[in-house]
């Protein structure tokens, strides 16, 4: 497993080439087949790509990401490829375009070298709910690597590429980046372009990056970010140097600590793990102050009814007719529909279909829907006045390390409390970034979360590369 820097160096030492580089990750997805965490490898373009960046570097023209190599999460569009969602219903969908982020990517000279596993539509926390098999994770076979973006955490645990972009809509880059040991950044709504990633919820979508260091997140960060024609929602926020913000000082930081993300639920190993961590920061000079987030008791209840709701209306467009899957047989349009989705779609889906289609439908718009929306907002309203007096915020990323496949698939509120410190980010906008944390007795890894304000993500990343050297 190679960061960036210790790549850059063999390339710049002669020692090897990126298509050589790219051969090996391909070697290794090959060898760790089992994993599941590929729904489709590019063996020819991508070491095409590398044999054209190697081009470019010989002649002096080649872009900052040349050698890295990414996988991306099959629910962002790379040309010609197909991207499925980890549906049935999307199974033979081949994306006619590259999403924004993609190209932004090959622009700077990285390589792409397939699609990963995931949650059906990114919906679930474990990456048990894709229709093509669960992942494993790689520590420990029995268990899960988190989700959604389960596929994209392995990938980059296993060495399977240097990075990997997923998709979080409530924690599904944090999550499985806390449970496989991987560093995972859910950007500021608004920060990269969505134009390229098929909607879930679009309120709280964000691409972000994964990686073995702080660094190589900032880095594809880097490139990622930054208004986009394509997206309106992308915002004209000018993309500071993040690298240059990894000064390793934290002296004078002022540091939260919500107090109501320490209580009952979580995992003592987890809570001891992170509080050791603000020892750490402590001792170097930043101020530990407590702080509270008064409406977190409601995080899980609005994030699923706000979310489920946008779900129900951006999933309608799979009707069989113009996307993806259509059910033989069916004897008029309406049962064509019907036939089309309920085969197409699968449980966890249909579940969440039905919540939003509920929390929409005119009788309970006010009690539901609304009521959430307002909701969001005082959740959005604490984390700003928090971040009156505070910098950042630290909390454990999930309240428990990776638990075993079919542990939790019968009980979806289980699932769902995976996500009790993570989604309130995407309620807020803000952004988020889980690191390692040390492992818990089973040899399990632990996430340590940091909260910034919106577009400080290079607070975040600051604090995070000081945590993961000191
Ligand atoms: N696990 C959460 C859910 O199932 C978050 C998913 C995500 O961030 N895409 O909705």
């Amino acid at each position: 497993m190679k960061t960036f820097d210790s790549i850059r160096a063999e390339l710049d030492s002669g020692k090897t080439s990126c298509e050589k580089i790219t051969q090996e990750y391909l070697g290794v997805i090959e060898q760790g087949k089992r994993l599941n965490a590929f729904l489709a490898v590019f063996p020819e373009q991508s070491l095409e790509q590398a044999r054209t960046v190697d081009k470019k570097r010989s002649a002096g023209t080649a872009g900052p990401l040349a050698g890295m190599v990414v996988s991306i999460k099959d629910v962002i569009c790379v040309k010609d490829a197909r991207v499925t969602c980890g549906s049935k219903i999307l199974e033979h969908f081949v994306s006619p375009y590259d999403a924004t982020v993609v190209s932004r990517l090959k622009q700077a000279d990285a390589v792409i070298i397939g699609k990963t596993n995931m949650d059906e539509f990114a919906m679930g926390s474990s990456t048990e709910n894709s229709a093509y098999g669960r992942v494993k994770l790689p520590q420990d076979e029995s268990r899960v690597p988190g989700g959604s973006s389960g596929g994209s955490a392995v990938a980059v645990r296993a060495g399977m590429s240097t990075t990997a972009l997923g998709s979080d809509t409530g924690g599904s880059i944090r999550q499985p980046a806390s449970f496989t040991g991987v560093v995972g950044l859910k950007p500021t709504y608004g920060r990269v372009s969505r134009y390229g990633l098929v909607a879930f919820a679009s309120s709280f979508d964000a691409i972000g990056p994964l990686a073995l260091s702080t660094k190589d997140a900032a880095r594809v960060l880097g490139v990622i970010a930054g208004h986009d024609e394509h997206d309106s929602t992308s915002a004209e926020v000018p993309v500071p140097n993040y690298l240059g913000a990894l000064t390793k000082d934290v002296k004078g930081l002022r540091v939260g600590i919500p107090k109501e993300y320490f209580g009952s639920g979580l995992e003592a190993e987890v809570r001891d793990a992170v509080e050791k961590k603000i020892d750490v920061l402590r001792k170097h000079g930043a101020i530990i102050q407590e702080v509270s987030l008064p409406h977190s008791e409601y995080t899980i209840a609005t994030y699923y009814i706000l979310a489920t709701a946008e779900a129900s209306s951006n999933l309608a467009r799979y009707d069989g007719a113009r996307y993806g899957y259509r059910a033989k047989g069916a004897n008029d349009l309406m049962e064509m529909y019907v036939q089309s989705r309920s085969q197409g779609f699968g449980a966890e889906v249909k579940r969440r279909i039905m919540l939003g289609t509920y929390v929409l439908s005119s009788g309970y718009y006010d009690a539901y829907y609304r009521k959430g929306q307002k909701v969001r907002r005082l959740i959005q309203d604490d984390f700003i006045s928090a971040f009156k007096n505070v910098d950042c915020l630290i909390t454990p990323t999930s309240p428990s390390t990776s638990f075993k496949a079919g542990e939790k698939v019968d009980d979806p509120l289980q699932m769902y409390l995976s996500d009790i410190f993570t989604t309130s980010a995407n309620l807020a906008g803000i952004p988020g970034i889980s690191i390692p944390c040390g492992n818990d007795r089973q040899g399990l890894p632990i996430g340590l979360q940091i909260l910034g304000k919106h577009f400080d993500e290079a607070t975040i990343f600051r604090v995070a590369d000081f945590l993961e050297t000191t």
